[in-house]
């Protein structure tokens, strides 16, 4: 320990150093013999011990040297005591001891409780999400069911049953993907073009009173622009009882453009055709831009078409064994996208698609 080293306690001239090299090698001596006494520290009383040793401002051996060695040094020795000295110094100053390790780390690891949180960026609900949970908690209100059904079909649910057969010229109406299928297997696949095939998978599985709504994806081979994209949502529905009417129908979509446009919003049925309902009708609502005076989206006419609707075609009863003297209903389905864009002004429907943050950031 310091009480061994007695070459601090002599000057440079009586150790007999004469030249930079042999105070460097001084140095090196009291460094060997610090590693030496730190190694046999044991806990953190002889770790103080030894610090004090070193460091004390009377007697440590790091002050013995500045008074011994560095101030008496003639000029050609003064530089190599100095720079040996600050070594020591530093050297000395930065060994820690383990307890002491430990401590830093705690320091390190602290937490300042005072500090402003980092803000965890939450993610919104997409804008057609958003417009489907709208829409189907207005059916759920009306006692809908909400069902969900395979995006891959096979001809008979997304054509034939619904009153479409082969080589019907209404299948042009929907441009369908087909699927590949592995050689050996025996029909074709489409990717739905439509949600209504769920209206004859409901019915086939269940009796009268059925009163569902299917939110999902659909395809068809349209080429993308402002209001075309070949994958949408569409929201399908289906109502079938035993003494269903025209005015049901009537009066749930008026109940429904009530709720999802507002209480202003009047409702027109245009006749239409769909293979699948007779009569068949296109729904419009009066436009939410200009409320019905007109304007560039409603092409001014005042008017938005929202939906195609009708009361089930008998025919399709057929298909699912139901009898269609004692049964009757309505379906109706309509694009979520194009009602996300109707009713939240925005005018290009491809943005829907394209994750821009900028964009999908402004959901509520
Ligand atoms: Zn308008």
């Amino acid at each position: 320990m310091a009480e061994d080293l007695h070459i601090v306690e002599q000057t440079l001239e009586q150790l007999g150093a004469e030249t930079p090299e042999r105070v460097a090698a001084l140095f090196a001596e009291v460094r060997a013999d610090f590693d030496r006494a730190f190694g046999s520290v044991t806990d953190e009383a002889s770790w103080h011990a030894l610090r004090d040793g070193w460091l004390g401002r009377k007697k440590g051996v790091l002050r013995l040297i500045t008074e011994n060695w560095l101030k008496p040094a003639g000029p050609a020795l003064k530089p190599a005591a100095g720079q040996g000295l600050n070594e020591l110094r530093a050297y000395v100053e930065g060994k820690k001891f383990g307890a002491f390790t430990a401590s830093a780390t705690l320091v390190a690891e602290k937490l300042d409780l005072s500090l402003p949180g980092v803000e965890r960026a939450l993610g919104t609900r997409h804008l057609v999400r958003q417009t489907l949970e709208e829409i189907e908690r207005i059916f759920l209100r009306l006692g809908y069911a909400v069902v969900g059904g395979p995006e891959i079909e096979t001809p008979y649910y997304n054509f034939e049953a619904l009153n479409m057969p082969e080589f019907h010229p209404a299948r042009d109406m929907w441009d369908t993907f087909y699927v590949d299928t592995p050689p050996g297997t025996p029909s074709q696949l489409v990717l739905r073009t439509h949600t209504s095939p769920m209206q004859i998978r409901v019915m086939e599985r269940q009796q009268p009173p059925v009163r569902v709504i299917v939110p999902g994806k659909v395809y068809r081979r349209d080429n993308p622009d402002a209001s075309h994209l070949f994958m949408f949502h569409q929201i399908e529905g289906l109502a079938v009882d035993h003494d269903i009417t025209f005015a049901d129908f009537k009066g749930t979509i008026e109940f429904f453009v009530h709720e999802f446009l507002g209480k202003n919003a009047k409702t027109r049925l245009r006749p239409s055709y769909f293979p699948f309902t007779e009569p068949s009708a296109e729904v419009d609502a009066t436009c939410i831009v200009c409320s019905g005076r007109g304007c560039r989206t409603c092409k001014q006419t005042g008017w938005l078409e929202i939906m195609g609707a009708g009361m089930v075609d008998p025919a399709v009863y057929g298909f699912v064994k139901y009898d269609a003297k004692k049964v009757s209903g309505f379906a109706f389905g309509m694009g979520v996208d194009r009602l996300a864009i109707l009713k939240y002004g925005i005018d290009d429907i491809q943005v829907l698609l394209q994750n821009d943050v900028r964009f999908l950031r402004q959901s509520p």
